[in-house]
């Protein structure tokens, strides 16, 4: 039996949304052996200014991570919180939030793009303002949710082309020949596109990859139509799986990261759609693990131990000037079996058993 023992990890993409949904979530992230996460700003309302004295009805920064603290954020080592890009973030919100140690990272939204992104900015608009220049010159980190709005249905996702795409090659070269100091971490990435583009650009330039776009193609959706695994961007194709699958197992690689993207739904699936987002909580390391034995990795051999190491614990924390954990948590490779989350509010159902899976390869040893 294969065990690993690694350092505690940085899940650099995460939702832990609000309410009653807050402890749960969080509990499920210390479980699954992180010691930092990165909770994304898009609450309702969102994470749009920095201090609570500030102007405006948006929560704070400093609110925002009181909530965290309260629900048992309070034993991981570090949190971070980005403040979510609006028509109302302005360069000397930036230049104050970063000097008050409040302001690390900004997150952008694509308009109307995802779960509570009624309030992004267009990136065009984001490009001719003076907030790049502030947030480069300040060391604010820029996360992107990198796909284009606005989009006709045949431009949004069809054969030649999509939203992601279209962003990574038309939007993103812009942004990083205009601001090559930009610390930029492209987020959960799904295309050949915007692997070779992260690939391709300076070494501010990185990205984070979740779970479900390294084990699953848009076929795995659509047989039976599968919701529990419709997220944004939506997983693309099984040359798209191979171009991330090749990125994160490639030795040494310092750009591609876990951010598990890990967001909760109690109610997934209505009449009339379907909320994005595929909840990984309390599984997502072993869902990677499984994933890169998909991708060809044998991980009782040292050298692709080490490959998983970076991808999982390494990278993420190296990127952000954060230490990484002197702590270690252990796979095995073990089948776990899954069941339903209970909260406060109904019930959770983590991605694999969305999937018609009671049962994953690998679990964490207690
Ligand atoms: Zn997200």
């Amino acid at each position: 039996m294969t065990t690993l023992t690694i350092p505690k990890w940085f899940d650099a993409h995460t939702h832990v949304r609000q309410g009653g949904l807050i402890e749960p979530i969080v509990k499920s992230q210390i479980d699954m052996g992180c010691y930092a996460i990165l909770a994304m700003p898009n609450t309702k309302p969102p994470v749009g200014k920095v201090r609570d004295a500030d102007d405006g009805d948006m929560w704070s920064i400093e609110h925002y991570r009181d909530l965290i603290m309260n629900a048992g954020g309070d034993q991981l080592s570090h949190l971070v919180t980005p403040l979510y890009l609006t028509k109302d973030t302005s360069a000397k919100m930036i230049v104050d939030g970063a000097k008050s140690g409040l302001l690390t990272n900004i997150k952008y939204y694509p308009p109307h793009g995802t779960t509570n992104a009624d309030f992004g900015i267009p990136m065009e608009e984001f490009l001719k303002s003076d907030l790049p220049k502030a947030m480069s010159d300040n060391g604010v980190i820029l996360n992107i949710h990198g796909e284009e709005h606005g989009l006709k249905a045949t431009s949004y996702f069809d054969r030649e082309t999509n939203a992601e795409e279209i962003f990574y090659t038309e939007r993103m070269p812009k942004l990083v020949e205009a601001f090559p100091d930009l610390k930029i971490v492209c987020e959960h990435i799904t295309t050949k596109v915007a692997t070779d583009f992260v690939l391709n650009t300076n070494d501010n330039v990185s990205a984070t990859i979740t779970p479900q776009h390294l084990l699953y193609t848009v076929g795995d959706l659509i047989l039976g139509l599968k919701y529990h695994l419709f997220c944004l961007p939506v997983v693309k194709f099984d040359a798209d799986r191979q171009a991330l699958r090749n990125a994160v197992t490639t030795p040494s690689q310092t750009k591609f990261f876990a951010g598990t993207d890990s967001a909760a739904h109690t109610e997934k699936c209505t009449p009339c759609g379907c909320a994005a987002g595929c909840f990984t909580g309390g599984i997502a390391p072993q869902l990677y693990a499984q994933a890169f034995e998909e991708a060809g990795l044998d991980l009782s051999r040292v050298d692709h131990e080490l490959m998983f190491k970076n991808f999982l614990c390494h990278n993420a924390p190296d990127f952000y000037g954060i230490e990484r954990s002197s702590e270690t948590f252990t796979l095995s490779k073990t089948p776990q079996t899954i069941s339903k989350i209970p909260t406060a509010e109904g019930e959770i159902t983590p991605l694999p058993l969305g999937m018609g899976m009671d049962t994953i390869p690998w679990s964490i040893a207690e």
